[in-house]
């Protein structure tokens, strides 16, 4: 299955335990960017365009566990950047294993295969590699051919080896369902133990602006991905069924984004994975200080046409709880793909979206250009 019994148990002891404290708002996966240089350029990125100064700096070990301890959530994803060009990632992650978290490394696999026995297979850390389709599709979205091909015969070599392995797919406007169920089944061959799946989100930074889809789009695309797969139940998805019925069109969600806080080079990142629009300093401070209604979807433009795993998983979570039927009966199913879909949250009433980028880049390359020799150091990996 896609996610393992043990996670799924431990998990649950985790959310038991949150509601018993009567805590509303926690997190579930800690998303770290331990580092945004990256060896490709995606068209659809916008998580790598600083100057090169920011690139060239990581998160040291003891900074990651200090944000994996103080932020306590079950799992934590590492993304980036490629998170491969960060050397101290083996031992980062050995030590957060030791923690009892279970973690997602995620990949373009460019590196993986000269990088893969710096890890150890275990229950708790999987490969996530980033594959967007078949390999035309693939190498066009990471704007570099060979890359599919690459990321293939890591995910074969790691599954010789014992390890889990996830892909991470990201749609855009113009993807062709019948060339995306056709992609499923073919990685699902491999093996693969489970497939992330989400739109992209629109990213003010992103070089390419005219692919994101709007939400009308995506709902429509996901339901004609899976009528071709019997309403999804042909693949193995990492994610909650309802986060997928959600993308189908038959939840109207709230997004959730206090559930996969992000911690970067910045700071812990206000309010989403998403949207960088201002860092505290530590995680207490990102929960106690965010203006939380003032962000997520009909509260601001920039939120409008979310739909991503990161901000609305947590609420798939909170629903799956609350009505465990629901989601048995869902899952036996299938995704429904053919009624209508469910009214949608009103987006009239958004405040106009703020453009923040430059103030929190400008603030830290003046702090890093009065930083001492001996910290610019430890910039290049
Ligand atoms: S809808 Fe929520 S998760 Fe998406 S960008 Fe807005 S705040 Fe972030």
């Amino acid at each position: 299955m896609g996610i393992p019994l043990l996670q799924t148990a431990k998990i649950g002891a985790y959310v038991l335990k949150q509601q018993i404290m009567r805590r509303e708002k926690y997190p579930l996966v800690l998303m770290l960017e331990p580092l945004f240089r990256c060896n490709l350029a995606c068209a659809g990125c916008g998580k790598i365009d600083y100057p090169a100064e920011i690139l060239n700096q990581r998160l040291s070990v003891a900074e990651i566990l200090e944000a994996v301890d103080e932020c306590g959530a079950p799992v934590v994803t590492i993304a980036g950047g490629e998170p491969l060009l960060h050397k101290e990632l083996p031992e980062a992650v050995e030590k957060i294993i030791q923690r009892g978290k279970f973690v997602y490394l995620c990949t373009n696999a460019l590196l993986m295969e000269k990088k893969i026995d710096d890890y150890k297979p275990s229950p708790y850390f999987t490969w996530t590699v980033h594959l967007d389709g078949d390999k035309v599709h693939h190498d066009k979205s990471v704007c570099q051919d060979g890359v599919y091909e690459k990321a293939v015969s890591a995910i074969k070599l790691a599954k010789a080896k014992g390890f889990r392995v996830n892909i991470n797919c990201t749609l855009f406007d113009g993807a062709d369902p019948e060339a995306i169920a056709k992609f499923f089944d073919e990685v699902t061959a491999l093996g693969l133990d489970g497939i992330t799946v989400s739109p992209g989100y629109a990213y003010e930074r992103a070089p390419d602006q005219q692919h994101f889809l709007n939400r009308t789009k995506t709902k429509t695309l996901f339901r004609e991905i899976f009528k071709r797969g019997r309403g999804g139940k042909n693949w193995q998805f990492s994610q909650s069924t309802l986060f997928l019925d959600f993308l189908a069109g038959n939840q109207a969600y709230e997004c959730t984004p206090w559930a996969m806080p992000c911690r970067n080079y910045f700071g812990w990142q206000r309010p989403c994975y998403l949207l960088g629009e201002g860092y505290a300093k530590t995680f207490t401070e990102l929960m106690e200080t965010t203006d939380w209604d003032s962000y997520g979807v009909g509260n601001y433009e920039k939120c409008s046409n979310c739909m991503v795993h990161s901000g609305f998983e947590g609420t798939a979570a909170k629903a799956a709880l609350k009505n465990p039927l629901k989601l048995a009966l869902l899952q036996m199913r299938g995704i429904e793909t053919e009624k209508p879909m469910v009214a949608d949250i009103p987006l009239d009433k958004a405040r106009p979206a703020k453009f923040v980028f430059s103030a929190h880049v400008q603030q830290a390359m003046a702090k890093l250009k009065h930083e001492k020799p001996a910290n610019q150091q430890k910039e290049i990996a």
